[in-house]
């Protein structure tokens, strides 16, 4: 990616090297079993907004806005620059943008959705409009999941970007509504629809990054290999040898790479109904 001119914003708290103070309460042993395994964020985020944790007062105030080292400056860029895209995206229909904060932090982390470990990979809590981020998480993605490149890990902000727009379109609040009335496999298919819309967006935010001149040649093919690495088959095959579509609560390599290539191809939120659609 080019990110040169790109101006790095200032929503990001830096809690990496803090620790959270008070150890993992009941509420994060709960989040640690549910989960979802090697997955984005945890097994749907509405799971770990139903921990209802009292939030504790970390003992320490995190220094806020862009870090100065190489890997919190990128990543402050990238969330500055869907800060650029959504808040025209919204205006274009009168409405306005407003930004989520990310968190970055190491080992465990604290959020108004309960406590969190790294394992759980990144996600957003919708309580506090804010991203969590283990940075240790990039490495797995080029290790683990075989998806190197920034432009991977830009997409995994520009997912998690992806729910925090939903909160705001009020698609979110929808969906957590709707939860508990129905079955568990209903809800693992409107997980995979939330989800695959997030990629979507992602894609969105990829194609106003492009006209910004913010790609290089290489970027997409980095983007549409971390989409396949991260699909619900692909992952269910590396750890348990079988695949189990029901249980699917993200979408296969193959729907994640569709979806978030539609949004990388018109750069339109509307074409990221993955609600209404008949095929999924
Ligand atoms: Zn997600």
């Amino acid at each position: 990616m080019r990110l040169g001119d790109q101006r790095a914003s200032d929503n990001v708290e830096d809690r990496r090297g803090m620790g959270v103070g008070g150890g993992l309460g009941v509420g994060g042993l709960v989040i640690a079993v549910i989960a979802y395994f090697l997955g984005f964020d945890p097994s749907a985020v509405m799971n770990v907004a139903e921990q209802v944790v009292a939030p504790q007062r970390e003992t320490r105030e995190a220094p806020k806005g862009a870090p100065a080292d190489e890997m919190g400056q990128f990543v402050a860029k990238i969330l500055g620059s869907t800060e650029v895209v959504w808040g025209k995206i919204f205006q274009q229909s009168n409405g306005q943008y407003r930004a989520p904060t990310l968190v970055l932090f190491d080992g465990q982390v604290r959020s108004a959705c309960g406590m969190a470990q790294s394992a759980t990979g990144p996600f957003y809590c919708s309580r506090d409009e804010k991203l969590y981020i283990d940075l240790s998480f990039f490495r797995d993605l080029q290790t683990r999941f075989r998806a190197p490149g920034d432009f991977a890990q830009a997409y995994v902000i520009a997912h998690e970007v992806g729910h925090h727009v939903q909160k705001l379109t009020g698609t979110l609040q929808k969906l957590e509504a709707e939860r508990g009335r129905v079955t568990k496999a209903d809800n693992n298919l409107m997980s995979v629809r939330m989800e695959l819309q997030a990629d979507c967006y992602a894609g969105v935010w990829g194609y106003h990054a492009g006209t910004m001149n913010q790609l290089e040649s290489g970027d997409i093919a980095e983007g549409l290999n971390a989409a396949t690495a991260i699909g619900d088959d692909r992952l269910q095959q590396q750890t348990q040898g079988r695949v189990v579509p029901e249980s699917f609560t993200h979408g296969s390599s193959e729907q994640r790479v569709r979806w978030f290539k539609r949004g990388l191809d018109s750069g339109r939120a509307k074409d990221c109904d993955t609600f209404s659609t008949a095929s999924l």
